[in-house]
């Protein structure tokens, strides 16, 4: 599997500050924050074994630091059932409900909203095919090709999959797009294709999931680095 998540510091240090603020005395959670792509503006906070996570809509993601440190305010308030400060309150609302957020708002649930079957076949790239092309180069021909399918959302969370239950291959619809080169698609689906041909095995107590053979055969891919490059960029 192949997957990353983003913590922003800065966004960590307003969160820090405003749980201060709120409890000064208490010592703080860690916490998890990531930008999350729902398919409208929300933002949850959840307490889980002393780590609040933190999930902020990717609309807000370059929202001024007052609009930030506003939500903050009000998750941690809402969390800790503390009374939410009027002013704060006041800066997220105006901020959410200005004409370019709310077009922006509009334009994204359109899009996410529609639902969307599960298929090899993108509006890009065709994974069938490219399987098909990396089963030969590399493989001989020899690996039986699984159920391969776009994800059904935009995750981010997980790029790329391999479930051996139901012997399917699934990428993120994220990279179904033109701007996305096809090395980047072609690396995502070779990498699932070691997961096929050497199953996950326990080494001792340890889950064993990208063996010294996996990583070695990895390395036979020529865009390797070009591709790990694209996706860290993302
Ligand atoms: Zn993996």
């Amino acid at each position: 599997m192949l997957g990353y998540s983003s913590v922003n510091p800065g966004l960590t240090e307003i969160f820090e500050h405003a749980y201060r603020e709120l409890r000064p005395r208490a010592p703080a959670p860690e916490f998890d924050i990531r930008f999350f792509r729902f398919a409208s503006v929300n933002n949850t906070i959840r307490l889980r074994q002393g780590t609040a996570r933190v999930r902020i809509s990717d609309l807000l993601e370059g929202a001024p630091v007052s609009v930030l440190e506003a939500i903050a305010h009000i998750l941690l308030a809402k969390l800790y059932r503390k009374p939410i400060a009027p002013a704060r309150a006041a800066r997220y609302r105006k901020y959410i409900s200005s004409r370019r957020m709310s077009a922006r708002t509009h334009l994204v649930r359109q899009m996410r909203g529609r639902k969307q079957v599960a298929s090899p076949q993108g509006r890009v790239y065709d994974l069938e095919t490219i399987f098909d092309q990396l089963n030969t180069r590399y493989f001989h021909g020899l690996l039986g090709r699984p159920q391969m399918t776009w994800s059904r959302d935009h995750a981010r969370n997980s790029l790329g999959h391999y479930d051996p239950a139901h012997n399917t291959i699934v990428i993120s619809r994220i990279f179904d797009r033109p701007s996305v080169p096809r090395y980047a698609v072609e690396y995502l689906v070779y990498h699932e294709m070691l997961h096929l041909k050497h199953p996950v095995r326990l080494r001792g107590s340890r889950r064993c999931v990208h063996p010294r053979q996996f990583q070695a055969e990895e390395k036979l891919f020529p865009e390797l680095e070009q591709a790990r490059r694209f996706l860290k960029a993302l």
